[in-house]
């Protein structure tokens, strides 16, 4: 057990502690010059915390895939103790049930994921969820479950009874902290933990789907509006032709880009045949794809203007498309940018596919500094 040691300056130094407790919470494995430098501290104060909460046992190392020093070493990299339990994500998506564990150190150590229908009940969902974190849990030797971060689709602003039952029936079930968002704009936030936008501090995420959605993450932290409704960047007026949105409203990013608008204006059943189309280079499909490439990129770019934000990341299954939608998104965001002589703002494609909604509620509840998880605590506590 860790000494007390009496100092003058304990009540600052358990504040360094603290501070860099929490930063290895949200940002995994960090080396210490890196967190010298994200702290504000000097690197030998650095080496001393961290000397002493590795034998209190809070903090573990790894050398990680980091790049090799011109020494041949690579740097050891610092984390929260990974052995101390798993935090769990889940995603319950219109058509999957997908789960996937982490352990504290950011180490993702399995997802898996299901089809279901979307005509099934949140109940069964949830039921369904449940017993796969189970299952999963299992077969990591059944280690301790620190809690759970939920990801449900739709806008959890207008689904107060599902997200509640949820809540109540994992926490029966688990006893453990249970967090609840909407699946979204838990991706954007597991690209910005894992994925492509790692490391950046403000970010658009947009996913293109059946439903258009996204996410904002400003210095680092995902947004969620005095309304819940941060990111609905799908609602965002881009036409005056009466396209009917399912929010109710007229030419809403959805009603031109969502995939379903966007096949029936191609003329075809499926993404398949989509492709197919525009392979064979059909004028029909080539306009439809333009169009709605250059309506996202139009709210983009709004949004990039508003807040100021110089990187973007697109996400979803009309991204299979490729160059075909992607490069009049490019195109559309440069053009729809504030011309201010620098870059336009950047447009990345999105890393982590299926398993990114369920990581992002493992990365929602590692930065959710209100939220207490059993993680590490002070050499000094
Ligand atoms: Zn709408």
């Amino acid at each position: 057990m860790h000494q007390r040691r009496e100092h003058p300056s304990r009540g600052r130094r358990e504040a360094h502690e603290v501070q860099l407790l929490d930063h290895l919470r949200a940002h995994g494995a960090t080396d210490r010059a890196a967190l010298a430098e994200a702290l504000g501290l000097s690197r030998a104060t650095v080496s001393t915390l961290t000397r002493d909460l590795l034998a209190s046992g809070a903090l573990g190392v790894t050398t990680g895939s980091t790049p090799r020093r011109r020494t041949g070493r690579r740097p050891e990299l610092v984390t929260l103790n990974p052995s101390v339990g798993l935090i769990v994500g889940v995603d319950l998506g219109h058509t999957h049930v997908t789960v996937a564990a982490a352990d504290a150190a950011h180490v993702v150590v399995g997802t898996r994921s299901v089809r279901c229908d979307v005509t099934t009940p949140w109940s069964e969902r949830t039921r369904i969820a449940a017993a796969m974190v189970r299952s999963l849990l299992a077969t990591r030797g059944t280690p301790r479950l620190l809690g759970i971060g939920v990801g449900v689709a739709g806008s959890i602003a207008h689904r107060e009874t599902v997200v509640t039952d949820t809540h109540d029936e994992l926490q029966r079930t688990f006893g453990v902290p249970i967090l609840l968002e909407n699946n979204t704009r838990l991706a954007g936030l597991a690209e910005h933990v894992w994925g492509v936008a790692r490391g950046m501090r403000d970010v658009l995420y947009l996913r293109l789907a059946a439903g258009v959605g996204g996410a904002v993450i400003l210095d680092g932290v995902m947004r969620v509006g005095a309304r819940n409704l941060a990111g609905e960047l799908g609602h965002v007026s881009v036409t005056d032709e009466p396209l009917a949105c399912r929010c109710g409203k007229l030419g809403c990013l959805e009603s031109v880009a969502g995939r379903q608008a966007l096949l029936d204006a191609a003329g075809v059943a499926d993404l398949d045949l989509l492709a197919a189309a525009l392979a064979a280079g059909d004028r029909r499909a080539e306009t439809a794809v333009v169009r709605a490439a250059d309506a996202a990129g139009r709210v983009l770019a709004g949004a990039c203007t508003a807040l100021d934000v110089t990187d973007t990341v697109v996400a979803g299954e009309l991204t299979t498309l490729g160059d075909h939608l992607l490069t009049p998104l490019r195109s559309a965001l440069t053009r729809h940018a504030l011309p201010t002589g620098a870059e336009p703002p950047r447009l990345h494609l999105a890393q982590l596919g299926q398993p990114a909604g369920a990581l992002g509620g493992i990365g929602a509840l590692l930065r959710d500094p209100d939220l207490a998880l059993p993680l590490a605590t002070t050499a000094a506590s």
